[in-house]
């Protein structure tokens, strides 16, 4: 069995909550709270869920550009919530991210050869091996060496993001977070992005954590998939078997809102609502934080925090009442 790339135990990202004229903090909103997965070896694994769900502050909180508040972020020997500036500078290298908005993050002012080279800079690549090295990573990513020339507002949407993919190459890092990669692109480009990570996944054998709402794309991006919601993971498993008998009630009304290719699966599809809004994360539900909109919450609900456990289908789920394969929401609501 492998050993993982990325640990991850009982990480926990709080931010203060502040009023008044002093700004004194008057609260935490605890926006990832108590997660933990492992990473294997070139392996996707996929985080969904609704926005404010917190899977952009876990993956912004994996590589401490928010700090955690608790918990534990292992890569290798390295634990990465505690390093020091050199440690982090060592794990920056193997831990890379690229972001949702290819323009945002790029400097506007600089050109694209710098941009990608800047890593290369910091991390004391020499000055021609890393003219090399940018003149092969805009090959790989599909631009043309000349390209390092320009500056990135002379780019469309996905040619920057192929510039920003570019540059989370440039020190041969082991893991790649991706934060919503193609969901400002257009669905054509968004698929041509989504091949070219495929590519680059298999030549420089790199791990990925996909976060993204759109779950057609975590289907067809991941092996393995976590579920969240305010803060937490409700369920985590291997991709099929969430996508095929869903067991946690969240997953399962996510799931239903995604059209199937079958037309005779599709036209059965039953779509599930959930009512009302979801709750702050500031002063989430006590017992399961799902029971104010769960279609199928009973009384043990509203006290008892389910722990995540394995269930018939394979996966983990946070649920004291979870899905049998086969069995749907609309089922056991109206009985
Ligand atoms: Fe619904 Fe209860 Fe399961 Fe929470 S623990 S998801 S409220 S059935």
């Amino acid at each position: 069995m492998s050993t993982p790339v990325l640990e991850v135990r009982n990480l926990v990202t709080e931010f203060p909550i502040r009023a008044g004229v002093l700004r004194r903090e008057v609260g935490r909103v605890q926006a990832v709270s108590d997660v933990s997965f492992d990473l294997m070896p070139v392996e996707t694994l996929g985080v969904v869920g609704e926005s404010g769900c917190g899977k952009t502050t876990l993956g912004r909180s994996l590589l401490r550009l928010i700090e955690p508040t608790s918990g534990s972020v292992r890569i290798g020997d390295v634990e990465i919530t505690t390093a020091d500036r050199k440690s982090m500078t060592r794990v920056r290298s193997q831990l890379q991210m690229v972001f949702q908005d290819p323009y945002a993050s790029l400097n506007p002012r600089i050109p694209v050869r710098d941009i990608i080279a800047e890593p290369m800079r910091i991390h004391g690549v020499a000055k021609d091996e890393a003219a090399e090295r940018v003149a092969d990573l805009l090959r790989r990513v599909g631009l043309l060496p000349e390209h390092g020339n320009r500056y990135p507002h002379e780019f469309s949407g996905g040619q920057r993001q192929r510039i920003g993919i570019a540059r989370s190459l440039a020190l041969r890092p082991r893991i790649i977070i991706l934060d919503e990669p193609v969901s400002a692109l257009d669905v054509s480009i968004q698929a041509q992005v989504l091949n070219l990570l495929d590519e680059i996944q298999d030549e420089f054998q790199l791990s990925y954590v996909f976060i993204a709402h759109d779950l057609s794309v975590v289907r067809h991006t991941s092996d393995r998939v976590a579920v969240m919601y305010l803060g937490k993971i409700v369920e985590i498993g291997v991709r099929d078997e969430i996508y095929d008998a869903p067991a946690h009630p969240y997953t399962h009304s996510l799931l239903s809102a995604v059209p199937v290719a079958d037309p005779r699966r599709e036209r059965s599809r039953q779509r599930i609502i959930l009512q009302g809004d979801v709750p702050s994360p500031a002063n989430p539900p006590a017992g399961c934080r799902f029971h104010t909109r769960c279609p199928i919450a009973q009384e043990r609900c509203r006290t008892e925090a389910p722990e995540l456990r394995t269930v018939v289908g394979g996966q983990q789920v946070a649920c004291h009442f979870p899905l049998e394969p086969g069995q749907t929401l609309v089922d056991i609501a109206s009985r």
